[in-house]
């Protein structure tokens, strides 16, 4: 089974600690409280007591953009000055360098981080390309041949940018710039079964290209890319020949989810197990993103994903291996009272969502100590314990003869689209406007560039 399915499932964790905009708010400082003083007659400058400064608003949902933004996709990190990027074209050749100044190296190409340079090497070429103090080495394939750069076997289309993040760091990132309709195709092959239905590819598509521009337009003035290809993100493989993911995207072109005239992120995971979550209790903390298309309605709550694989699972973790796992997490997180636990009596859950999907859980150890957590937080701390990372927050823990048995529901964090019933309904007959209809409700799709 392809983990892809997986989608944007683990993204809220991770993403939570990051990776969008919606999820953590992380960097808008538009408005934040300068400290300031003031200068008092007859003496110097005087410090003037202010209030600490006011943690930055949340950032909006941005507006639907007006021409096909160009989005970028970190592949991959490669941490040392040892590492090589080796990048290849099928016409021989690629163009490298910054700016108007490129020249055409022979392929493989090797690039690397050297002494606080960005170098690059051709093949049978001993001269080797320094670009000293560049934060950025771009690469391109030549005028005339196809737009795609080969890395890792793995064809990208669009262009290449060799960055390096951090000037007192030998840290190089390869990251891709593609124009978002080029990008889809090959998130759409990888998101969902080859052989499932258009009407599923096509609100794929759409939930797919809502959640990039979001994404895009909030990283796009804070790093130096917007998305990684993988599941903190969406999956992505690069350029595809599957005619369905293709079609998709060029069917829907340019199509996005809209809400109050503000883009919807439109997140989305493999299986809800028939309890969808709101995304503000799983992947965002972001209250703008707090809205009717994003929070979970009773009416979702049956007839959904009843025969996916993964709609009831039950997992086994060792009661020790389970505190050693909330203990870190406590650490890494700031919540003093995880690292303090001692030996678990007991975890019960104590609210749920209006589809009965566990919103928070008590931990009680043995000496009477309860801690509240939400259950998606206790989901990834136990992800630490051996084993399989649990498929969902949507579970019951019961603690007998020394191991912590899970009993869950569906696969992913369960908010906005479930993969899983996007195809049920397909196959019964719905079109995509019907699916997105169902799992973004009040949501309007809107054509955005042609
Ligand atoms: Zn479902």
């Amino acid at each position: 089974m392809r983990a892809a399915r997986t989608l944007l499932s683990i993204l809220l964790t991770v993403a939570a600690a990051g990776q969008s905009g919606c999820v953590t708010g992380e960097g808008s400082g538009a408005t934040s409280v300068q400290q300031t003083t003031t200068t008092v007659a007859g003496g110097g400058a005087t410090p003037v007591p202010t209030l600490p400064p006011a943690p930055p608003p949340p950032p909006p949902r941005p507006a639907p953009p007006a021409v096909e933004p160009i989005v970028r996709i970190r592949l991959a990190e490669f941490p040392t000055s040892a590492d090589r990027i080796v990048l290849t074209h099928s016409a021989g050749g690629l163009m490298v360098g910054v700016g108007a100044r490129k020249e055409r190296l022979l392929t493989p190409v090797s690039i690397w981080s050297e002494g606080g340079a960005i170098v690059a090497q051709g093949a049978r070429s001993k001269s080797i390309h320094r670009w000293p103090g560049a934060t950025e080495v771009q690469v391109q394939a030549p005028s005339g041949a196809a737009r795609e750069v080969t890395w890792n076997k793995t064809r990208w289309p669009g262009e290449m940018v060799v960055a390096r993040p951090d000037p007192a760091r030998a840290q190089l990132d390869l990251v891709v710039h593609v124009g978002l309709e080029t990008y889809l195709p090959g998130v759409l092959a990888r998101e969902l079964y080859p052989n499932w239905d258009e009407a599923a590819f096509r609100a794929q598509a759409v939930a797919a290209r809502s959640f990039a521009v979001c994404e895009h337009e909030f990283w796009k003035t804070r790093r130096h890319y917007d998305m990684v290809a993988g599941e903190a993100s969406q999956a992505w493989i690069g350029t595809t020949t599957h005619s369905r993911s293709r079609s998709a995207a060029t069917a829907t072109r340019g199509r996005l989810l809209v809400w109050g005239a503000r883009v919807v992120p439109a997140y989305y995971s493999s299986c809800c197990g028939g309890r969808p979550a709101d995304a503000i209790d799983c992947v965002t903390a972001n209250p703008n993103c707090d809205i009717p298309p994003l929070q979970a309605h009773q009416e979702r709550s049956t007839d959904c994903c009843e025969s996916a694989p993964r709609r009831k699972w039950s997992q086994r973790i060792p009661v020790e291996e389970a505190l050693d796992a909330l203990h870190p997490y406590g650490r890494e997180h700031a919540r003093a009272d995880l690292v303090k636990l001692g030996r678990l009596r007991s975890i019960e859950v104590v609210r749920r969502n209006d589809c009965q999907r566990p919103e928070a859980l008590r931990i009680r150890d043995t000496r009477g100590t309860a801690v509240e957590i939400t259950a998606e937080q206790l989901r990834w701390a136990l992800a630490a314990a051996t084993g399989p990372t649990p498929s969902s927050s949507d579970f019951t823990a019961r603690l007998a003869g020394g191991t912590l048995f899970l009993e869950g529901r569906g696969y992913g964090h369960g908010a906005g689209m479930c993969q899983h019933g996007a195809q049920h309904m397909a196959v019964g007959g719905s079109d995509w406007q019907q699916i997105l209809e169902r799992y973004y409700p009040g949501s309007v799709v809107q054509t955005a560039w042609k």
